[in-house]
């Protein structure tokens, strides 16, 4: 097949050596079943044993597989990014390299894309990992995900996801973002479907992540959160931040006055009021210009939060 792929398959790849061969196999499988033009986007994220050496075998024997060298590890939501880059495909598929994800499962994803959804998320219902360090802050994880973002998603860990290839590479994601996508895009007005997929025991390599990530997700959950809220109308939170102390310099000065009519402060006294009032003035003007900064770099690089991204979603082509 050559010409434009339909499809992206993209696959992070961090010390998988002995996953690739099978995986890539049973990525053909999969494709090849729904007779559509497809690519696969091998990411190496900087491996220290051969799988950048197996990537490249495969690329010699199938042209549709290419293939993205990092210089050196820069984690997994970083290896989508850059593969949502070279993605040429207008549906884009993630998955894990190291088998735990089913490629079967991809015509399932992208047949309920194609009903007119925006993001398709892969469902662990049936999680073959440890139950106290994977599956239950997992749990927890997704629970408070939903709480937060006002999204509901079962299983935002999952990478087996299927997207339109505009909403990704629209959306900029960095740190452990990349389980967000669905979060942040359907705020936007993204329609986000979920379907449940196979989930296997890793067979070969170890897992790259202990329970450290949690702290993570939780530090980006809430990066997510603010920034939303901030980059959509900074000078509120300014505001918001400068009004404890603008009441209390005009208690003070109401204070100021009030005991000047009753014969007034010693000299000392006075001068005190006086710098305190002064300081808090500063306060007050010093944040409010942060605040009016902020609005302006947030009107100037077009980064207006969620309501720019709903324009983007709606002017997205519709269906099959
Ligand atoms: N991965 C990566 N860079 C990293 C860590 C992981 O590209 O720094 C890849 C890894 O090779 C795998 C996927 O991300 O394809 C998920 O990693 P892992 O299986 O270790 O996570 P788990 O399934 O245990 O959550
Ligand atoms: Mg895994």
């Amino acid at each position: 097949m050559s010409g434009q792929p339909e499809i992206s398959v993209v696959v992070p790849v961090y010390d998988e050596e002995d996953n690739l061969p099978l995986l890539q196999r049973e990525v053909t499988t999969a494709m090849e079943s729904l007779g559509r033009p497809y690519e696969c986007v091998y990411v190496d994220d900087g491996s220290r044993d051969g799988s950048l050496q197996v990537l490249l075998a495969l690329r010699r024997a199938d042209p549709r597989i290419r293939v993205v060298e990092f210089a050196r590890n820069a984690g997994q939501t970083a290896a989508l990014a850059a593969g949502f880059d070279h993605a040429r495909g207008r549906i884009v598929v993630t998955l894990d390299a190291d088998l735990q994800n089913d490629p079967a499962d991809i015509p399932a994803l992208v047949a309920k894309l194609e009903e007119g959804f925006d993001i398709v998320a892969g469902w662990r219902r049936e999680r073959h990992d440890g139950f106290v360090l994977r599956k239950l802050p997992s749990k927890l994880a997704n629970r408070l995900i939903a709480l937060v973002t006002g999204v509901s998603i079962h299983d935002t860990g999952c990478t087996l996801k299927a997207f339109r290839a505009e909403l990704v590479r629209n959306l900029p994601i960095y740190a452990e973002q990349h389980r967000f996508l669905p979060a942040m895009s359907a705020g936007s007005g993204a329609r986000v479907a979920e379907v449940v997929v196979n989930h296997r025991p890793r067979i070969h390599g170890r897992s790259k992540y202990g329970i450290g990530r949690a702290t993570r997700v939780l530090l980006d959950l809430l990066a997510i959160r603010m920034l939303s809220g901030f980059s959509h109308r900074p000078l509120s939170y300014f505001a918001l931040l400068v009004a404890p102390f603008a009441t209390l310099f005009f208690a003070l000065a109401l204070a100021h006055e009030w005991t000047r009519a009753g014969g007034g402060l010693d000299a000392d006294g006075a001068r005190a009021a006086l710098v305190l009032l002064s300081v808090l003035a500063m306060v007050v003007v010093y944040f409010f210009m942060l605040g009016l900064l902020a609005e302006l770099v947030v009107k100037a690089s077009g980064m207006h939060g969620p309501g720019e991204a709903r324009v983007l979603v709606k002017q997205m082509e519709r269906g099959p």
